[in-house]
C-alpha cells in the first residue's frame, strides 16, 4: 500500500497478532492493488469489456460499500474514476496539465453505472473498454478494520494501527486513556498537527490536498479529483477529518467529503452514520460538527465553529 503500517497491541503475545495482521495486509494487498498485475483488481481492469471476472467475497464486499458510498455521496466519491487519475498522473510525471480534449474523452469511462456486480455468480463486469476501479479513496480504510477485527478476535482489547495516516483504534489505551490521534497541519511540516483526538473504538482518516500534489507552472493540482469536472476537485478546504466506527466509511466519506467542499460536505457528514468530523478551511478556519468537541484538543488558537 506504499504506506508506513504502525500497529500497537496490548496482548500477553503480541506478536502473533502482529505476525497475523501484517501477513493479512500482504494478502489485501494482492488482492485490491492496482499495480500489482496479478491482483483482483488487476484482472478486472484488464478484461474485455463486459466479461465477467470471479471476485472473492471480500472484494465484492469491498466494491459493494464503494458503491453504496458513490451513491450516497452523488459520485464525489467513486472508484470508476481510475482512467483519470492515470490521466492525470502521467501527464504530472511528464510535468504537464492534461489536455481539456483528453479530459472530456476519459470521463464517460469514470461513469458509475459501467462497474456491474452479481452477487450470486460472485462476478464483476466492466461495461466499456478502457475502464477501471481504483481503491485508492477506500483500501486503507477497509484494511485498518480487518487489522482490528484479527487484533479483537485473537484476544486483544486495546489496540491501535496506523496505514499511513488511516487510523483505527480498538477500546482505549492500556491505562484507560482513550487514545489521542494527532491531526497534521495542512501548511507545516509532517508531524506538526492543529489538533489532538481522543477516541475509543473509532476510526480517524484525513483526506487532503497537502498529502499529495504536484505544481505546473505554478499552479499546485492535488490528487483527489471531481468526476464532474475531470480536474483536481475545486474547495475551499484544506483538508477533513472524519471520525466513525468504520474505517472504510470514513475513508470514504473523508475523500467524498472533501471533493464537496464545507457546506455540502458537512450536510453529508451529518446525514451519514459517522460520529462526525473536522474541516480545516482554506482560511485556517475549522469547523467541527456537533458532538465532536469534547473529543477535539486544538493546539493553538484557531477560528472554530461548532456546525
Ligand atoms: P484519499 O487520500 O483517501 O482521499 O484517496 C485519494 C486517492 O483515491 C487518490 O490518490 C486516487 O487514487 C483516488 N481518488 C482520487 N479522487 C477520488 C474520488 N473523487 N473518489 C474516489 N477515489 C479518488
Ligand atoms: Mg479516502
Amino acid at each position: 500500500m506504499s504506506t508506513p503500517v504502525e500497529q500497537k497491541i496490548s496482548h500477553a503475545a503480541p506478536e502473533l497478532l502482529y505476525e497475523t495482521a501484517r501477513k493479512k495486509l500482504y494478502e489485501l494487498e494482492d488482492l485490491m492493488s492496482f499495480y500489482r498485475s496479478s491482483s483482483q483488481v488487476s484482472l478486472l481492469n484488464e478484461s474485455a469489456e463486459k466479461t465477467e471476472v470471479p471476485l472473492s467475497e471480500e472484494l465484492l464486499f469491498v466494491l459493494g460499500k464503494a458503491q453504496e458510498h458513490a451513491q450516497f455521496s452523488r459520485g464525489a466519491f467513486s472508484i470508476m474514476l481510475a482512467p483519470l487519475v492515470q490521466l492525470w498522473k502521467l501527464s504530472c510525471a511528464e510535468n504537464k496539465v492534461p489536455t481539456h480534449e483528453a479530459i472530456a474523452a476519459t470521463l464517460p469511462l469514470c461513469d458509475g453505472d459501467n462497474l456491474q456486480l452479481q452477487r450470486a455468480s460472485k462476478t464483476a463486469a466492466l461495461k466499456k473498454e478502457g475502464c477501471k476501479i481504483d481503491l485508492g479513496a477506500i483500501g486503507k480504510g477497509y484494511a485498518a478494520d480487518v487489522c482490528c477485527d484479527i487484533y479483537q478476535s485473537m484476544g486483544a482489547s486495546s489496540a491501535f494501527i496506523n496505514l499511513g495516516g488511516n487510523v483505527k483504534a480498538l477500546g482505549s489505551r492500556p491505562d484507560g486513556d482513550p487514545w489521542l490521534v494527532g491531526l497534521q497541519h495542512p501548511d507545516k511540516p509532517r508531524g506538526v498537527c492543529f489538533a489532538a483526538l481522543q477516541c475509543s473504538n473509532q476510526s480517524v482518516v484525513t483526506s487532503g490536498a497537502y498529502e499529495r500534489y504536484q505544481e505546473i507552472d505554478g499552479v499546485r493540482y492535488h490528487h483527489i479529483l471531481d468526476g464532474e469536472t475531470g480536474y483536481p476537485a475545486k474547495t475551499e478546504l484544506k483538508s477533513v477529518t472524519v471520525i466513525s466506527s468504520s474505517s472504510l466509511e470514513a475513508d470514504a466519506l473523508s475523500t467524498a467529503a472533501f471533493v464537496l467542499g464545507l457546506d455540502e460536505g458537512l450536510s453529508l457528514i451529518k446525514e451519514s452514520d459517522c460520529h462526525g468530523a473536522v474541516f480545516f478551511t482554506s482560511q485556517n478556519e475549522i469547523y467541527l460538527t456537533k458532538g465532536i468537541k469534547r473529543q477535539v484538543i486544538l493546539t493553538e488558537s484557531f477560528a472554530c465553529y461548532e456546525a
